[in-house]
């Protein structure tokens, strides 16, 4: 596996993580199987909210390092969200490195299983890129510790509408911060992605009567919207950056907030679904600030997909999770407000609320 020079500049690239103490990693498991061909890191960010819950990625890392930085990074996220969310989840992430298309076999899914058993319960799988709802069937096998299975074994289905629902409800809290209303109706939004999360947004957004623009790299994606909305407006994804849009809502890849973007972008508001989105959260999360941009924070925003997955350990149904996905619209505000009295971004403000929120949890721990 790595060495100890190549696992300390792992933990360099991570930048922020070194100088936070208090959150760092509690476990980074490997796990390397020679007969099935997994190759696989678990990173156990914190557990002091509860069990870590975080997907597996199954990716063509380039090096094993490269992996290790992916796994550090996500897992770290996932702590935050979950705690902004209010839910009583640690945060975690699983990288499986292979070629998804061509290396996954149900072999490997199992022995990735057992691994995960391994750790009795301090985490729990769910799908991430490059990892479907069949794959959770075959961990499933070999462990209970896992969420995202189909509804058939008890699972609860695909995230994507919950999370699209937490999006439109953030864009609410947006707007009534910016125009102090919260109505959507006659905005000028531009959806950069329609898959599973932005189709589901555009309905929502459509219902108000916004004025929606998309854009996608797949045809097929735009015309299932087209068939339910003729009315949408479509553009090409190179002069969408350039439109004239109100809300930027960015649903497809992360790091879209970036020099180039910010150099183009007309928008009052973004927020959307994409993990991830500012480029360099002290770059560009200050100059969005600068520009007089609301940013909403992604894992403030996109939390409804966690709020979903975590309904299975809580035994919860859908319509729990809705209605706490909903409470995205007061989280937002909440981290709006905190980010104008200390006069800091907005994406500040949500890591200093979830830092918090793990401090006092763990502060409260320590307590008889
Ligand atoms: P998806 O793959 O279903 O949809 C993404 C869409 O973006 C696709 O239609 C794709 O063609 C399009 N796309 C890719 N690159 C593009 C580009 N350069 N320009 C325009 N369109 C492009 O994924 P999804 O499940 O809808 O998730 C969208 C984003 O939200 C992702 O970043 C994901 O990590 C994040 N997210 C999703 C969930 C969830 O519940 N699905 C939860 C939290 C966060």
């Amino acid at each position: 596996m790595l060495t100890a020079n190549e696992t300390k500049a792992a933990l360099a690239a991570n930048g922020p993580l070194g100088q936070m103490s208090t959150f760092d990693h509690e476990n980074v498991v490997f796990c390397n199987d020679n007969v099935t061909g997994l190759k696989a890191i678990i990173a156990i960010h914190n557990t002091v909210l509860g069990p870590a819950l975080g997907g597996t990625r199954m990716w063509p890392y380039a090096t094993e390092a490269e992996a290790l930085t992916d796994a550090l990074r996500l897992s770290r996220g996932m702590s935050y969200k979950a705690a902004v969310a209010g839910l009583n989840l640690g945060g975690g992430k699983a990288v499986i490195i292979g070629d998804s298309r061509t290396q996954k076999t149900e072999g490997m899914m199992r022995r990735f299983g057992k691994f995960v058993n391994s750790l009795n319960g301090k985490y729990i799988t769910a799908e991430d890129v490059g990892i479907g709802t069949k794959d959770m069937e075959h961990v499933f096998m070999e462990t209970k510790h896992v969420t995202g299975i189909p509804p058939a074994l008890g699972g609860s289905g695909d995230p994507s509408p919950v999370t699209a629902y937490g999006v439109y409800v953030s864009m609410k809290a947006s707007a009534k911060e910016r125009w102090g209303n919260d109505s959507l109706a006659g905005k000028k939004v531009g959806v950069q992605g329609v898959g599973h999360v932005g189709a589901a947004l555009v309905d929502y957004l459509m219902k108000e009567g916004a004025k929606v623009t998309i854009t996608d790299i797949y045809e097929d994606k735009i015309a299932e919207v087209i068939k339910l909305h003729p009315t949408v407006e479509v553009v090409a994804g190179d002069k969408f950056l350039d439109l004239d849009m109100d809300i930027y809502a960015p649903c497809a890849l992360g790091a879209t907030v970036n020099n180039d973007s910010l150099s183009r972008l007309k928008c009052s508001i973004i927020c959307g679904a994409a993990n991830n989105q500012l480029a360099d959260e002290n770059v560009h999360g200050k100059i969005v600030m600068e520009k007089g941009i609301i940013y909403a924070p992604d894992y403030v925003v996109n939390a409804g997909g966690l709020i979903n997955v975590y309904s299975e350990v809580a035994k919860y149904g859908r319509d729990n999770a809705m209605a706490q996905t909903e409470n995205i619209y007061h989280t937002t505000a909440a981290i709006f407000a905190l980010a104008k009295k200390e006069n800091i971004p907005t994406f500040m403000a949500a890591n200093r609320t979830a830092e918090a929120r793990i401090a006092a949890i763990a502060h409260l721990r320590t307590k008889r």
